[in-house]
């Protein structure tokens, strides 16, 4: 029997472990918000990687944004040294899940198995594909223990919400540089047989549309805010939505639909607040002074952020200049920079030939339409050679019904023991 024979058989052997690990992890509620349970979650996975041989550290990312005594934003980083000193494989799983919504069959925390998946939110995005990770090191452990190098897993909190008080704050401590950490695998659920490379760029903004208030009654007496952001409106539909549909780019990114550049309006308001349910009074009447509407716009690795803030100033000073006492503010809330890995990143071949291994066929290479912690580890950590490669349907992430498939989970697994077989010498 083959090296590889052997990992795929010991990683096959232990699916019930890999079944009731990922039902452990989902039956711990670590919704963010807020950001609950991150201490008991990483209390978890420092019993069990302990138990593997890890030595582990628990940081806390105190006073990174909603780090608070009551929410305190807990990571795990667990570190299993080699024989002797080599390269270092990092997986870097988030704990954190997003709220549950509406519209399950099952309790979105209780872990049931049925039909060959694990149901829970978070299952499929990425309690799974940290499990599946868990297990193929430990299995690697079991069968390869003379390996040079290390393995780390760490277990980070916030992804959900930006990654500030977890892979951003760590990478800020040195945690994800090259000096320490040479191959990162990010086992969010981007399907078994596909490799992300990355993720597009990402500019939120909000603009504000001015006017005066005045008596609803005599609405010539005022300037009305939100006439003058419906005619930012009527811009954007003549000549920024037909532009950011023309840019296309050269990145694999999956849908279809997100090759293209695109804008959501993630927001509009104008006027007096909406009042609460149990108003029972009608409004009063007033020519709305302000308007505001929040921007979400996603960019390709060949356009400069530059341009494409130029571009919303463009069009703004358009409509200014067609339009009496047409003023604004506009102010950036967010950036990311677009991020992609090499196909032939020592990583990324690495899962590549694992991947034609378990299933006999050649990866997929994609890149995410939306950004992940992989920003962090690029922009602040400085290390390219970072993957997202994990079991799971991305198209699952963040629904009702929330699963993922336990096949997924074991072929992930084997495919994550192969690469570790490739990353690290056992000679
Ligand atoms: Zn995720």
């Amino acid at each position: 029997m083959t090296i590889a024979d052997r990992l795929r058989a010991e990683i096959a052997a232990r699916r019930d472990d890999l079944v009731a690990l990922t039902q452990d992890l989902v039956r711990i509620p670590t919704l963010n918000p807020p950001g609950r349970e991150y201490r008991a979650i990483c209390d978890y996975l420092d019993r069990r990687l302990s138990r593997a041989g890890f030595a582990t550290r628990l940081i806390r990312a105190e006073d990174a944004p909603g780090d608070s005594d009551r929410y305190p934003r807990w990571n795990i980083i667990a570190r299993r040294e080699g024989a002797r000193p080599g390269q270092c494989v990092h997986f870097n799983s988030h704990i954190d899940v997003v709220e549950t919504g509406h519209g399950w069959s099952v309790d979105p925390f209780g872990g049931e198995v049925k039909d060959g998946r694990v149901y829970g939110r978070g299952a499929c995005d990425m309690k799974g594909g940290l499990a599946a990770s868990i297990v193929a090191a430990e299995a690697f452990i079991a069968l390869c223990p003379d390996y040079a190098g290390a393995i780390e897993i760490s277990g980070t909190a916030d992804e959900e919400s930006g990654g500030f008080g977890g892979v951003a704050y760590l990478a800020e401590q040195g945690w994800f540089s090259p000096d320490r950490v040479d191959h990162v695998i990010i086992p969010e659920p981007l399907n078994k047989d596909r490799i992300c490379l990355g993720h597009r760029g990402v500019w939120w903004a909000e603009l504000e549309t001015k006017g005066e208030i005045a008596h609803g009654s005599m609405p010539f007496l005022g300037d009305c805010a939100v006439r003058h952001m419906g005619a930012v409106l009527v811009e954007m539909e003549a000549s920024l939505f037909p532009a950011l549909a023309g840019k296309r780019t050269a990145m694999p990114v999956v849908p279809e639909g997100a090759r293209a550049s695109t804008l959501n309006i993630n927001s509009l308001h104008g006027g007096a607040p909406e009042q609460a349910a149990e108003y029972t009074g009608l409004p009063s009447p007033c020519v709305p002074d302000r308007c505001r509407m929040v921007i979400d716009r996603r960019f390709l690795i060949e356009e400069d952020i530059a341009e494409v803030e130029a571009e919303i100033r463009a069009l703004l000073e358009r409509v200014r200049d067609g339009r009496p006492g047409f003023e604004y503010d506009l102010r950036e809330l967010f950036r990311v920079l677009p991020s992609m890995t090499a196909r032939d990143a020592p990583v990324a071949a690495a899962v590549a030939a694992a991947l034609r291994e378990v299933f006999g066929r050649e990866a997929q290479y994609v890149v995410s339409p939306g950004t992940y912690d992989q920003k962090h580890i690029d922009r602040i950590g400085r290390l390219k050679n970072c993957i997202a490669y994990g079991p799971g349907i991305l198209d699952l992430a963040h629904k009702p019904d929330e699963y993922v498939g336990i096949d997924d989970m074991v072929q992930s697994a084997q495919v994550m023991a192969l690469a570790l077989r490739d990353l690290l010498d056992l000679s």
